[in-house]
């Protein structure tokens, strides 16, 4: 049987799959993110045991990353705020062990995919994906094609209007107060210490972190005009958090554009925490098909 090949590199954990034609995975391993070496040493293990069928790989990764297909770092993380992962030549590492076509693109990228070709995004054409976790990345996929130019778009850093009641100033070392450095999941335990799985639900808290989220789709809607917004990451998985964003979204957009319905415009992911691994499956296969 054909397979093909998922790495959904996070800066935290690293999740390998192999999955068949219809993107169904077949076998799936996850282990924290140490050092290059030694986590390049696990990722070879487990693929090890496939090479007879794997047909590709698609890689997913924490960025930024280069991926300028004439550039000398393609296939590189590059200024990676993780030490030993700065100028990682990643692709170039995969295909010492395994000589494949790799497709290579970044970790919400591959999510964004994921949800396209299997998830909320399906025959939609424009579709945007952020993730919430520990930092904020975005997505834009046009038509299947991801939205890029000199490199690929770095959305989470958009800078948001503090909250009148938040008095926190943001933990991003490059910008003040960026969606990330607001509304990331390790703001939320720089400003309370206490993680945000640890926070109440009726907190005022979430009012913030919804105002931050909703200026990030209000943006996005007048950016893109999307079909579809996909809010996923560790700080989503708050249920109640969802329809706060959309009301501080109406309250921002004032009436101003006129969106889809909100319930199936700013959603959360089909595939839950399986986007990832499935839009690098995708993006695997569709290597072979070119
Ligand atoms: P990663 O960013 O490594 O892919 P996650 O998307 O799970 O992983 O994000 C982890 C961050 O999200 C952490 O800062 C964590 O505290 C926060 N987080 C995880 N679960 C929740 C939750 N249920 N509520 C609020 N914050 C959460
Ligand atoms: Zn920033």
């Amino acid at each position: 049987m054909k397979l093909y090949g998922a790495i959904e590199a996070g800066g935290t954990k690293f999740v390998c799959a192999v999955g068949n034609r219809d993107l169904e995975i077949i076998e799936q391993v996850s282990f924290q993110t140490r050092n290059p070496d030694e986590t390049m040493e696990e990722v070879v293990r487990f693929f090890s045991r496939f090479t007879e069928e794997l047909q590709s790989i698609g890689v997913g990764s924490f960025g930024p990353i280069d991926i300028q297909q004439d550039s000398e770092n393609y296939g590189y993380i590059t200024s990676t705020p993780k030490l030993s992962w700065q100028y990682f030549d990643f692709v170039g590492t995969l295909k010492k062990y395994f000589n494949l076509p790799i497709a290579w693109t970044t970790d919400v990228n591959a999510a964004c995919y994921g949800e396209y070709v299997k998830g909320n995004g399906i025959g939609l054409s424009n579709v945007v994906y952020y993730t919430i976790g520990t930092g904020v990345g975005g997505a834009a996929l046009q038509n299947g094609y991801f939205i890029e130019g000199f490199s690929h778009p770095e959305m989470g850093h958009m800078i948001v209007n503090k909250h009148p009641n938040d008095s926190f100033e943001g933990t991003c070392p490059f910008h003040k107060h960026c969606l990330e450095g607001m509304a990331a999941g390790p703001t939320i335990e720089k400003r309370y210490g206490r993680k945000g799985q640890e926070l109440a639900e009726d907190d005022t808290f979430w009012e913030i972190e919804a105002y931050y989220i909703a200026q990030c789709v209000y943006n996005t809607t007048l950016l893109f005009s999307p079909d579809i917004i996909i809010l996923g990451g560790g700080v989503i998985s708050q249920q109640h958090i969802l329809p706060k964003v959309h009301s501080a979204f109406v309250e921002l957009m004032n009436g101003y554009v006129k969106t889809p319905d909100l319930v199936n415009y700013v959603v959360t992911p089909k595939l839950g925490s399986n986007a990832g691994t499935i839009g690098c499956l995708a993006l695997a296969e569709k290597l072979t098909n070119q």
